[in-house]
């Protein structure tokens, strides 16, 4: 094995992953012989080893884990979250700028696929009681 890490391009199915979120689509493996879901995205399932894994929308719905501010040099930086997704599996995401108020561990958040930036990302925003479906 060579250890090249960073400047090889994204291969298999981690450049599936994000081929699907350069076309606006957020999915995740889910496997097909144990249900569970899986990311990193894997080319075998880390639980069973199976091969047989499939790209599916997860619900974007998940509980935030932990949250920092990476502190740029004007002392305001973006908020980095590690969300518990419902389905099982943590992911890390940004906060939207325009609406993290209540944005606190353990706060309830769903999750949208930002392409506005030169890098897709995922942003998570405060899920409200009162909030109508989009
Ligand atoms: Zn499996």
């Amino acid at each position: 094995m060579s250890d090249q890490q960073g400047m090889m391009p994204a291969a298999g199915a981690e450049a599936t992953y994000f081929g699907f979120l350069r076309s606006g689509i957020w999915n995740i493996q889910q496997c097909q012989t144990c249900n569970r879901w899986i990311f990193y995205p894997r080319e075998y399932c880390p639980h069973c080893q199976s091969p047989e894994l499939r790209w599916r929308a997860p619900t974007g719905l998940g509980t935030v884990y932990s949250m920092s501010r990476v502190f740029a040099r004007d002392g305001k930086g973006p908020l980095v979250l590690l969300v518990d997704l419902d389905e099982g599996v943590r992911i890390m995401g940004g906060a939207a700028e325009d609406n993290n108020e209540g944005l606190t561990i353990g706060a309830r958040v769903s999750a949208r696929l930002d392409n506005s930036g030169e890098e897709s990302r995922i942003l998570f925003v405060p899920m409200r009681g009162a909030q109508h479906e989009a």
